[in-house]
């Protein structure tokens, strides 16, 4: 089987690791949790990191850092992971959707404005499969409500638009270093905040709220949401080499754009003039006039020994909301389509030019 995803672990990953190990700074506290956290912040032009145990929990405290009451509304895709929805439920807040853009399969940020409410407090903003979501009008939006913006930045690891990196475009961002992301630390996550205050309160709420003076006199409730010294390293080892890793991406879509362009049935990805698109993963949405949809592909690809992931299935078409009484009578068309006949094809750091040749005669091979 080609895996649609294998981290690359390198020499001088396992040197840093082994290091941790050799110090026994193994807990969640040392030297590589601290320039993890310095380090991912400055690549990302933010001045404030915290890194927690993965992407969801990064979440979680990025949305409580809002400060939400019962009610409050967030706007953001119907089109994603649904961390970022459970997120803002779990904090009482309503997640209020819109739908994707059809050609770069971001959020439509035109159809925000029409979604506002007087309960609208934030935008989460979640970049989808390597490419920015269009920052600029969503920004401004921000700026005349007064509403807070988050970014998800998980899979958009050196990705930028107009020239800034992603997760350093809004108030907060969080990330993902989850196995398949392009800097993992196996499992792990981090939240970006611009203020030493809200820094603080993250750093308190990943801690279990324990207090600087009296540790143990609680005033609020908190998490135990630590990562750990060891794969800080891994994470550490990798930002040394983020343009190699994103060199790397980009060369593997490319390849696959050079072998499956022009062939009738598929959208591939693009990059709009904006954007560096880091291909997180290699998106193809079928036509619908094929008759094929992505489960059918699928299939045919694993007959051939090739592993793919389907799109995500939206928001509003999730059953647990569905039974809290969210999203009923909603569509969003091209989260629809796209969860019916998208899916993505192996492109892990450790895949080899041979076998993108194999998958892309497969992948052409399967629609015929
Ligand atoms: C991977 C991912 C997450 C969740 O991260 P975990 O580390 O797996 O909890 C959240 N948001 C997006 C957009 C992701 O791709």
């Amino acid at each position: 089987m080609i895996p649609v995803a294998e981290p690359l672990v390198t020499e001088h990953d396992i040197e840093l690791v082994n290091e941790a190990l050799a110090t026994g700074w193994i807990s969640s506290a040392g030297k590589f949790l601290d320039q993890f956290e310095e380090r991912w912040a400055a690549y990302c032009g933010m001045p404030h990191g915290i890194a927690v145990s993965n992407g969801s929990v990064a979440l979680d405290i990025a949305v409580e850092l809002l400060g939400l009451e019962a009610g409050d509304e967030v706007i953001m895709p119907s089109f994603t992971i649904i961390s970022p929805a459970q997120s803002v439920v779990r904090a009482g807040g309503i997640p209020v959707l819109v739908d994707s853009d059809p050609g770069n399969w971001q959020m439509d940020v035109s159809q925000i404005e029409a979604k506002l409410t007087p309960r609208t407090r934030a935008i989460l903003v979640v970049h989808i499969y390597g490419h920015p979501a269009d920052m600029d009008p969503v920004l401004a939006l921000a700026r005349k409500h007064g509403l807070k913006v988050i970014e998800d930045a998980a899979e958009v690891h050196g990705a930028k638009y107009r020239g800034r990196t992603c997760g350093g475009l809004a108030d907060i961002s969080t990330f993902s270093f989850y196995a398949n992301k392009l800097v993992t630390t196996g499992e792990g996550g981090m939240v970006l905040v611009r203020t030493a205050e809200l820094a603080e309160r993250a750093r308190s709420l990943r801690n279990l709220c324990f207090q600087k003076k009296q540790r143990f006199l609680h005033e609020e409730l908190g998490y135990n949401f630590r990562l750990t010294n060891l794969q800080a390293a891994l994470g550490v080892a990798q930002i040394e080499r983020m343009e190699q890793i994103v060199e790397r991406k980009r060369a593997i879509a490319a390849l696959y754009l050079e072998l499956l362009r022009g062939t009738e049935g598929i959208s591939l990805p693009i990059e709009e003039p904006w954007a560096r698109n880091v291909y997180w993963v290699f998106g193809l949405v079928l036509d619908q006039a094929t008759g094929l949809d992505a489960a059918a592909l699928a299939g045919r690809l694993r007959e051939k020994g090739i592993e793919t992931r389907p799109f995500f299935l939206g928001m509003h078409e999730q059953p647990v909301f569905g039974k809290m009484g969210l999203f009923a009578g909603e569509n969003y068309p091209v989260a629809e389509r796209l969860a019916r006949q998208g899916l993505y094809v192996p492109t892990g750091l450790t895949i080899t030019d041979q076998e993108i040749h194999q998958v892309a005669q497969a992948v052409r091979e399967g629609i015929r």
